[in-house]
């Protein structure tokens, strides 16, 4: 197979995010973002950006700023726990927040990241946790690789618009709770469900 020319890039926006769900699932050391299981989307996505794109220090730290902002919405006004909204809550708030810290880093206005963001949330809605033996690999780490490109692809959606968009965020965020309310307890980090119960 050769990964040189678009595929290649692809390919490499997932390797990072692959490389960091590996040194978690090995207990290394990484940084939740927002939780272990999630942790590979957001390096993955800025250290493909600064990889290609070369910004200074300060966007990237900028952009992490903007990343964390992002989480701790999600964190304060819903969840950000698999164990009690399912993955939509990690994977996807994990995307949420990787989309906005690409966009601001490729130039988005304020309005352009929250779409991104919202975006990132929304296209996870629904997304069950049922790790294998209850350990954050197997979903998970296929999770983040695909999240890291999908949140690329929001950041780029979002900056083809202007921003303005019908459903904002903070909507996003009270739908993910009613849905994680309504999702049966199988599907929430129990491993009695779903994937996990896959032989
Ligand atoms: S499947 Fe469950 S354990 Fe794995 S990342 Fe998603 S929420 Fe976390």
């Amino acid at each position: 197979m050769d990964f040189s020319g678009p595929l290649g890039y692809t390919a490499k926006a997932m390797s990072y995010a692959l490389a960091v769900s590996e040194e978690n699932a090995a207990a290394g050391k990484i940084v939740t973002a927002p939780t272990c299981g999630s942790c590979g989307v957001l390096p993955g996505v800025l250290y493909y950006l600064q990889d290609v794109y070369k910004p200074p220090r300060i966007k990237i730290l900028r952009a992490l700023l903007t990343a964390g902002i992002v989480g701790n919405v999600i964190k304060t006004t819903g969840s950000i726990s698999g164990a009690e909204v399912g993955c939509q809550g990690e994977v996807g708030s994990a995307c949420a927040m990787a989309s906005a810290a690409a966009t601001y880093l490729l130039g988005g206005s304020n309005y352009q990241i929250e779409y991104a963001a919202e975006m990132g949330l929304e296209h996870h809605l629904g997304l069950t946790c049922d790790p294998v033996m209850g350990l954050v690999q197997i979903p998970c780490i296929e999770r983040n690789a695909l999240a890291t490109m999908r949140a690329l692809n929001h950041a780029t959606y979002a900056l083809l618009s202007d921003g303005r968009h019908r459903v904002s965020l903070d909507n996003v965020i009270t739908v993910m709770m009613e849905t994680g309310e309504a999702l049966p307890y199988i599907f929430k980090e129990t491993s009695r469900g779903g994937l996990a119960t896959v032989r």
